[in-house]
């Protein structure tokens, strides 16, 4: 006996059992099987006598010592909690369905019409009737047990939707018992999909009301013929896929959003924005697409680290998402790359004033990790139907505009044109030319001497590259210098340079030259994981020395304290590398902290120079700062012998320019060293 039995006390089923008794007499006599359920005690209180052959008891009192739960399945246990609450709610309701009964462990299928019936104590327990004991074909006994176990809700509507039989998954799902179909469905549009289709059956996926609130079942609707009244009725069978859906709408979710901003993606972007166009298209309306890329972002990601990169991203994302309106809308494509869709557009001047709003926003300074940026973008826009009607069309004409915006020096827009083209094609050829020009050593290094401020003696020199273009003769540094950055050349090309310029320190060493040689670093070279043992290597290779080489640096390289930038340069300085800081004074640096770092020259900006009468204050400054810390100083881009009288009454040490000598190849550089040493001597 199942050990919860035990604690109930005999009395009180001896009581049950009399109370019922006496209120069931009429029907103890009855040739059909009837007996009373108590869904608590889960035992038969009551029987009549036709009962006892239906659960093959010997007598009432043997029947009502049986205890019932032990071995009733889960589902067995959820339907019969499932009749009580039905009953509980509403006591007039009855059921009439097949059940297996296994009396003493082998099945007897019945059809039994169950109705609740309150016991005296007030517990609601069940007066079960078996209609017909009839042998039930095998076929319909299972099926009657599947409808009764199935997790599927099962519901026989009449023709105009009223609930004519629903099985018990159905019963507990439904919100009220006589809930008529039109009012299971969360949208009409589902009721009316139903009325509507042609097809005997209907699948569809709908929102539907239940007790639990609304959930999503997938349905099957079936036209079917009333097996009692032979009338059409409605077979409803439904499946909860609540969560598939909530899965697959976080899915699809991520799949069409930028999982760092929360934005629309590039995939959204095909599908989504070309809706919206053709919306716009088919209505007449005109739009534009504003492709948006931040200016030096990268800088910002080498230098103060991918977290701040992040922050700055979701920020920007932040702001873009309040100046486009409700119907207009912002995507990530990537990396730094935003996209607008804007219109329906009815002012010629939105355009501009969006893409001004949106400069101005940027640059309010962001806070990233304790420093204050602002951004500037490059943006290129194409407009529609006049620059196409297909997203990807619109896309690439916006991206060429873009580009083209960068090539101005950036913080710019551009709209598209044919002819900007021309120009990007050419810049993408650039791109592939360099690669080529790579492996086939077409470049040179020059060499622009470095000169002592009072003595005019060379002191040193910086390499600069060239370019020797198979067809376009010498291309300087600034045209092809931010391409290398962009596609990862620069690496090879700084290898290619200091290789050569080792070789020319040791040459020059020979003939009794001995020369401090600075080689150009890029900041985007502080990405590279290997930047440290590939100079050395070069520099061994070469049979040189790391004390006689000065490596440039821009000050953007130490903007943000970034650890790993850091642990680079101290590493080159402990191989014996020398840093400078190049272009000093165009950049964010404070003077203050740059004795933080291991640096040893400062070379000021050529603008600071060719105006130094009102810069004088600055340079002054500089140089004062720089004897403090006891870095080295060399004034960049001399080009007048009064600027070099000046810059010698501040007690500057060293200056390169065109006043002295501009950069000249290896031949031309050792011929000049060959007439100092005749001047000197
Ligand atoms: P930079 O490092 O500031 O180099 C100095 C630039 O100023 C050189 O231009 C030089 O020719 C020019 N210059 C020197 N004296 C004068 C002067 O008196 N007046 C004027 N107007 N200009 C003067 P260049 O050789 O065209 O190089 C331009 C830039 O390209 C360099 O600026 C440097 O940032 C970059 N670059 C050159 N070679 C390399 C390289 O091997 N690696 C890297 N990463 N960058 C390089
Ligand atoms: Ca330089
Ligand atoms: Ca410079």
């Amino acid at each position: 006996m199942k050990s919860a039995l035990v604690t109930i006390p005999v009395t009180c089923r001896a009581d049950v059992a009399s109370s019922l008794e006496h209120r069931l007499r009429d029907l103890t006599l009855l040739n059909q099987a009837v007996w009373v359920y108590d869904f608590d005690h889960e035992c038969v209180p009551w029987a009549n006598a036709a009962s006892l052959g239906v659960w093959q008891a010997s007598n009432l009192k043997e029947l009502q010592s049986r205890d019932l739960g032990k071995d009733v399945t889960d589902t067995v246990a959820n339907r019969l909690r499932q009749y009580k609450a039905d009953f509980e709610r509403d006591e007039s309701v009855q059921f009439r369905e097949i059940w297996t009964l296994y009396p003493e462990g082998g099945p007897k299928t019945v059809e039994v019409i169950f109705n609740g019936f309150r016991l005296d104590c007030g517990r609601m327990a069940m007066l079960c009737e078996a209609v017909s004991d009839e042998k039930l074909e095998a076929e319909s006994m299972r099926s009657a047990e599947a409808l009764l176990h199935t997790s599927v809700m099962i519901t026989l509507y009449s023709a105009s939707g009223e609930p004519l039989y629903r099985n018990p998954a159905a019963r507990s799902m439904v919100r009220k018992a006589d809930e008529v179909l039109r009012d299971h469905f969360v949208s009409d549009a589902t009721i009316r999909l139903l009325e509507s289709a042609s097809d005997d059956e209907i699948k569809v996926v709908a929102n539907v009301h239940s007790a639990n609130g609304q959930k999503w079942h997938d349905i099957t609707a079936r036209r079917c013929h009333d097996a009692v009244s032979g009338e059409h009725a409605w077979l409803i069978s439904e499946v909860d896929v609540s969560r598939l859906k909530a899965t697959e709408e976080h899915a699809q979710f991520l799949a069409e959003h930028d999982t760092l901003t929360g934005l629309a993606n590039r995939n959204f972007v095909s599908v989504g924005f070309q809706n919206r166009i053709d919306q716009m298209l088919a209505k007449g309306e005109t739009g534009a697409l504003i492709f948006i890329d931040l200016d030096h972002f990268k800088d910002i990601n080498d230098t103060l680290g991918h977290d701040s990169g992040d922050k700055l991203l979701i920020e920007v994302a932040g702001r873009l998402k309040t100046i486009v309106k409700e119907d207009e809308s912002v995507a990530r494509l990537g990396g730094d790359e935003f996209l607008l869709l804007l219109g329906p557009i009815k002012d010629s001047n939105y355009i501009q004033n969006v893409v001004k709003e949106m400069q101005e926003l940027l640059c309010i300074p962001f806070a990233l990790h304790g420093r204050d940026m602002s951004v500037t973008t490059s943006t290129g826009i194409s407009v529609f139907p006049e620059n196409g009607r297909q997203i990807g069309d619109l896309m690439r004409h916006a991206d060429l505009a873009m580009y083209h915006a960068k090539g101005n020096g950036r913080n710019d827009f551009a709209f598209f044109s044919e002819d900007l083209s021309e120009a990007v094609v050419a810049r993408i050829n650039l791109e592939s030319e360099l690669v080529i020009a790579i492996k086939e050593e077409q470049f040179e290094t020059y060499f622009q001497p470095r000169v002592d401020v009072q003595t005019n003696v060379i002191t040193g020199a910086e390499a600069l590259v060239r370019w020797n273009h198979p067809t376009k003769g010498l291309v300087p540094p600034d045209t092809f210098i931010p391409a290398c950055e962009a596609t990862g050349l620069i690496s090879e090309l700084c290898k290619f340079v200091l290789g050569q310029a080792v070789r020319a320190q040791c040459d020059w060493a020979k003939q009794g030259f001995d020369l401090l040689i600075s080689v150009n670093l890029s900041p985007v070279q502080f990405g590279d994981d290997t930047l440290v043992e590939d100079l050395v290597n070069i520099v061994q290779e070469n049979e040189g020395s790391p004390e006689l080489l000065e490596l440039e640096i821009t000050e953007s390289v130490l903007l943000g304290h970034d650890k790993q930038t850091i642990e680079k340069l101290n590493a080159l300085v402990d191989h014996g590398f020398r840093i400078a800081i190049d272009d000093f004074g165009t950049g964010y640096s404070n003077l203050a902290y740059l004795h933080r770092y291991p640096i040893r020259c400062l070379k000021i900006d050529r603008s600071f120079i060719m105006q130094l009468e009102t810069a004088k204050p600055i340079v002054e400054l500089i140089v004062s700062m720089a004897k403090l810390f006891d870095f080295d100083v060399v004034a960049e881009g001399v080009e007048t012998q009064q600027q070099l009288d000046s810059l010698r009454s501040y007690y500057c040490q060293e200056y390169q320019g065109y006043l002295f000598q501009r950069p000249i190849d290896f031949m031309s550089f050792t011929a000049l060293l060959e007439s100092q040493r005749i001047l000197c001597a």
